[in-house]
């Protein structure tokens, strides 16, 4: 099929296309929108043009995918409403609202952007680019997809979904760059919050990577490959872990130990004491599986007392959910049901 693909398109297309002339720029935003206004996702963080519920869509999008964004916005904004409530809450309420999401750079940078908004905007957020990207946490990507949406600043995005899109589309040779250059040469001056979103909505929702759905595509006839695509091999770099913690929960309160604050991962989070792996499983032991970037774990948690060395403290029940605990140790707290 990959080479009948190639014979029927490769003495049509335009390969490596350097640019688009003026006709085809406004054919494709005129495409691109169309579909987007037809297409578009319903997610929680459109309904509005809020910067403060844009920009924390933008921050929990990143690294994350949308599935797992969702309910976790809802559950910060019930506890967040607003950047001020967010400027004035202590940091471990934050890191607790954000559990689960995992990078809580992430969550540490915002609290202290929202500390520099209340304080050096009056809690207004500023619409430029340069106020923007001086705020922490905010890139070059955060500071365009903030500006673009909410004020409306004719500037490009580039993520990993529009680099995919734009790579496809001019067939090579676009790299670092070549990609911003490339997106602000096609984007819409009247609607760039809504073309920078349909850019990544595409590559999000048809241009996907390993299999692009190129006949429910707005823009193929732009398009240089059309599918027509070297998928690079992926290289497993996931890596397997057999890891063991003690589950003692007297008096309606649990045993948990903080990371350190020194720690390179989640630190100062809560959690279950680690222990060596028993070789028998004790009655009501159980195990479950737990990913972390690029570590598979198989998690065996133990009901009983920590070894007499962890540090640690009797957490109450009602207490955990204010605690910044590991997106894992949660995980196991749900699975024996001491929380919810
Ligand atoms: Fe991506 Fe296919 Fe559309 Fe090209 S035609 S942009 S490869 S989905």
């Amino acid at each position: 099929m990959a080479n009948l693909r190639v014979t029927n398109y490769s003495a049509m297309l335009p390969r490596d296309r350097p640019k688009f002339d003026a006709p085809e720029i406004r054919r494709w935003r005129r495409r691109l929108l169309s579909w987007y206004d037809r297409n578009r996702r319903d997610l929680p963080w459109r309904q509005d043009r809020d910067p403060y519920r844009v920009w924390l869509s933008e921050i929990m999008l990143q690294q994350t995918r949308v599935s797992a964004v969702v309910e976790h916005y809802r559950r910060f904004l019930r506890r967040f409403p607003t950047v001020q409530k967010l400027a004035s809450a202590r940091e471990p309420a934050v890191l607790a609202a954000w559990s689960g999401l995992g990078y809580y750079r992430r969550a540490r940078m915002m609290h202290a952007a929202a500390k520099a908004i209340v304080k050096q905007h009056a809690g207004r957020f500023p619409g430029g680019i340069a106020e923007l990207r001086a705020l922490p946490g905010i890139g070059r990507y955060t500071a365009a997809a903030i500006a673009s949406i909410v004020f409306d600043v004719p500037t490009a995005v580039v993520d990993g979904n529009v680099e995919r899109v734009l790579g496809r589309v001019f067939g090579s040779g676009l790299t670092g760059e070549g990609f911003w250059q490339a997106a602000e040469a096609l984007l819409s001056r009247k609607r760039p919050g809504d073309f920078n979103q349909a850019m990544m909505e595409l590559g999000a929702t048809v241009c996907l990577p390993r299999q692009p759905r190129c006949s429910a595509c707005p823009v193929f006839d732009l398009c240089a490959t059309r599918g027509d695509i070297d998928v690079p091999k992926k290289l497993s770099r996931q890596q397997r872990r057999d890891i063991c913690y003690a589950l003692d929960h007297r008096n309606r309160s649990v045993f948990l130990v903080q990371r350190p604050k020194h720690s390179s991962l989640m630190p100062g989070m809560w959690e279950l004491p680690e222990i060596p792996a028993a070789k028998q499983p004790n009655p009501g032991s159980f195990t479950l599986r737990h990913s972390i970037t690029v570590t598979d774990y198989t998690v065996r948690v133990m009901r009983g007392p920590a070894p007499g060395t962890s540090k640690g403290r009797w957490v109450p029940r009602k207490s955990i959910p204010r605690l910044p605990l590991t997106g894992l140790t949660r995980k196991i707290l749900r699975e024996a049901h001491v929380i919810q």
